[in-house]
């Protein structure tokens, strides 16, 4: 079993938390560059290549900026996003725009950035045309219903609400061509947070194919092919990371074989991956404040649910490291526990961990992607502060946390007699 660990020990933990009291997250810059340059390496055969992170993973402008610097261009799924990748600097075709019942004045900030608008539904072409104005370029996402198995967080393609049928799409390219579109992209997403390498070289080949068969039907040509976002991240110890090099390879061989052999080349290949690309590289830090011994045996922190939602949510497991016990025997079995009035604001349950006392501070793992992002005020709790550490070994504070003002900024108290 690789041993999982925090990149910091104990005493720098400590030292930061004397300036950033805890809850918080704090992201690794290097681990992020290292691993974007990873998939930047995998897909070098490929001219074009690029990967659009997926913002709503981790909506911080410091963390947009780092990605934007290796090459990644962003997808958005709403207004905000947009807005904020436009803050940032992204423009024009670095910025993609996939979301589903997508009110208008969305696709018109979409269009006014020249984002790369990804169509979820044939309605929508009718509909951008009449409230926005159709771009020249447009991109559809296929659904494959039955064709594809999905996956437990994504759920099956064809109870997914998302993109057109087969049937559907042939009718888009059709459609939108009449009405003076130039550019076509396909697109899809049918799975999350999957480790097996050959899932995406699958969902590469059957996109491939559709492309040939489109080109047949319409003589379309597809200027891009985006093959969704997806790639898992070895949340328990026990697991392996997906190795990016032979997904690329993997890939490379599909298009050989599919789109050269077609006469298709050049197709410009786009990923929309959030998880992969900055999930093992954020931790939410956290501090042991009660311990609670009843039929079983707690250990309440000073985070919650709030800060991070995916084990309540999804029962996800997420790695803990008590600091500066990282040797020590895992021969206590705890429930880790947030303070939100729900039973299920639990960290870990029954986790094997050395002895833990109050003051005790924590790592909890694999926290950069749809970590704070998920983030919600139920309970009145406040989201935590996000902090990155640099490749200089100092650390910056990109998102203070919140504060009550802010919590009750959007209250009205003034109509109250006894205000
Ligand atoms: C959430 C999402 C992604 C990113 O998914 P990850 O599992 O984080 O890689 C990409 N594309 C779309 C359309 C999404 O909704």
């Amino acid at each position: 079993m690789t041993a999982k660990r925090p990149p910091w020990d104990l005493a720098t933990l400590q030292r930061i938390a004397q300036t950033h009291p805890t809850p918080f997250h704090l992201y690794d810059e290097r681990g992020i560059r290292e691993n974007a340059r990873r998939l930047r390496a995998a897909f070098a055969w490929s001219p074009g290549f690029r990967e659009y992170f997926a913002v709503k993973a981790t909506p911080n402008p410091y963390i947009l900026e780092i990605l934007q610097q290796e090459g990644c261009g962003v997808d958005c799924s709403s207004l905000a996003e947009l807005v904020l990748v436009d803050r940032v600097g992204f423009r024009g075709d670095a910025i993609m725009f996939t979301s589903n019942e997508t009110p208008a004045e969305e696709y018109a900030k979409a269009k006014a950035l020249g984002a790369l608008i990804n169509v979820d539904d044939l309605s929508h072409v009718e509909y951008l045309r009449t409230k926005v104005g159709l771009p020249t370029s447009l991109c559809f996402r296929y659904n494959p219903g039955p064709l594809r198995e999905g996956n437990a967080i994504i759920g099956k393609p064809e109870e997914a609400k998302y993109g057109l049928t087969r049937p559907q799409l042939v009718e888009a390219y059709r459609l939108s061509r009449s009405l003076g579109v130039r550019q076509f992209g396909l697109h899809t997403m049918v799975a999350s947070n999957e480790l097996n390498p050959e899932f995406f070289v699958e969902t590469a080949r059957m996109l491939f194919q559709l492309i040939v068969e489109i080109a047949e039907e319409l003589d379309i040509r597809m200027d891009f092919v985006n093959l969704g976002g997806g790639i898992g991240i070895p949340y328990r110890p026990e697991q392996q990371p997906v190795d990016l090099a032979q997904v690329g390879e993997g890939v490379r061989q599909a298009y050989v074989d599919i789109i050269e052999r077609a006469g298709l080349h050049p197709l410009r290949i786009c990923m929309e991956n959030g998880r992969v690309m900055t999930g093992p590289y954020g931790y939410l830090i956290t501090r042991a404040i009660h311990r609670k011994d009843i039929y079983k045996q707690y250990v309440g922190v000073d985070a919650c649910m709030a800060n991070l939602m995916r084990p309540g949510m999804y029962g996800a497991y997420h790695h803990i490291t008590v600091l500066g016990k990282e040797d020590q025997p895992n021969d206590h079995t705890y429930d880790v526990v947030g303070s939100l009035c729900e039973n299920n604001d639990k960290f870990a349950i029954d986790r094997q961990l050395p002895k833990i006392e109050p003051g005790d501070l924590l790592a909890i793992h694999d926290t950069g992607a749809h970590g704070h992002a998920m983030g919600f005020q139920y309970n009145g709790k406040l989201r935590s502060a996000e902090l990155l550490w640099r490749e200089d070994g100092t650390v910056r504070q990109i998102r203070r946390a919140e504060t009550l003002d802010d919590l009750f900024a959007t209250l009205d108290f003034s109509g109250l007699k006894g205000a």
